[in-house]
């Protein structure tokens, strides 16, 4: 799908081949894991890890085999830079090797390049996911990996668990001149972001994001548009990123998800970031894309031009 705009989001993984006909290539499979040029993307629990220089910690077979026993699941994630990858779960309190950093990944989204943050993402839901269904859901017996780490299945009774998203609409409100955002209640008093929520079953995106708009703010919407999307792995959303013309301005916050929300012009961004009592969420978000597209639609306001969004 053609992309709106050159922002980048952070996860998209366009470089990843993610090798999806080789997780049932079980000769394949067992050649690739012992493989010198394979990597290994291990994870502490729910941290990522990155070696001493900064980067995504990749290790080589030999490293992968010596932590074995606290080797929790191996999950083909497929080539990055010319290396066959799997990602790694490990205990949560594994002693880490030399050098290696626990990290959670938001702080390395000015850092890291595209496909390492795509990398990681895509270990840090895969990892996740195994950790949390590791007993069947309709008979409690114990699951097993298989299909190289894409499925888990029940050993007693069959049933068989697959890596699901969660669908979640993000999305910027307008109103002539003038957008809607809003802020959490755990958040710093300065910070604002659009508005966001899960898709419910029995609901289409449209609903989601119609019913959360007037959850929130009280505000109602009418056109809305599909802009595009980002893969979240905390844990596992997919955020479908849209655009929404409200139909009436007056704020209510009644569900008390949200400390706040405002209608902010161009200007009073502009001001807000300058004067630093304003903050947005970090670059390479959906968030940051929403506002930042509409905020250079209108000639004369360019983001990059306000130095503390940098
Ligand atoms: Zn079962």
């Amino acid at each position: 799908m053609h992309t709106h705009s050159n922002y980048p989001l952070v996860f998209n993984g366009d470089g990843l081949d993610r090798l999806a006909l080789r997780r049932t290539d079980e000769s394949w499979l067992t050649a690739s894991v012992s493989d010198p040029a394979t990597r290994f993307v291990p994870m502490a629990g729910e941290d990522n890890l990155l070696d001493a220089g900064g980067a995504p910690l990749l290790l080589d077979a030999q490293a992968a085999q010596s932590l074995q026993a606290i080797t929790q699941c191996t999950v083909l994630l497929g080539k990055y830079r010319d290396h066959v990858c799997f990602a790694l779960g490990l205990n949560r309190d594994a002693s880490l090797p030399a050098g290696a950093v626990r990290s959670n990944l938001r702080p390395q989204f000015p850092v890291l390049e595209d496909d390492a943050l795509a990398l990681l993402g895509y270990a840090r839901a895969m990892v996740y996911w195994h950790a949390h269904n590791r007993y069947c859901g309709k008979c409690g017996a114990q699951t097993r990996s298989r299909r190289a780490g894409h499925e888990l299945y029940c050993t007693r009774c069959g049933h068989i668990i697959y890596p699901r998203v969660n669908p979640a609409v993000i999305m910027l409100v307008t109103h002539g001149e003038r957008c809607l955002l809003g802020r959490q209640p755990e958040w710093a008093a300065n910070r604002f972001s659009t508005l966001a929520g899960f898709v419910e079953p029995g609901e289409n995106l449209e609903g989601a994001l119609r019913r959360e708009i007037h959850e929130e703010t009280g505000i109602r919407v009418g056109r809305v548009r599909y802009l595009r999307s980002q893969p979240w792995p905390y844990p596992a959303s997919l955020m479908l990123g849209f655009r929404a013309e409200a139909e009436s301005t007056e704020i209510r916050c009644t569900d008390c998800e949200l400390a706040e929300a405002r209608w902010f012009s161009r200007a009073d961004i502009a001001a807000g970031l300058q004067a630093g009592n304003l903050a947005l969420s970090l670059p390479g978000s959906s968030s940051h894309a929403l506002i930042r597209e509409w905020f250079e639609e209108a000639p004369g306001f360019m983001l990059d031009a306000i130095s503390s969004t940098r």
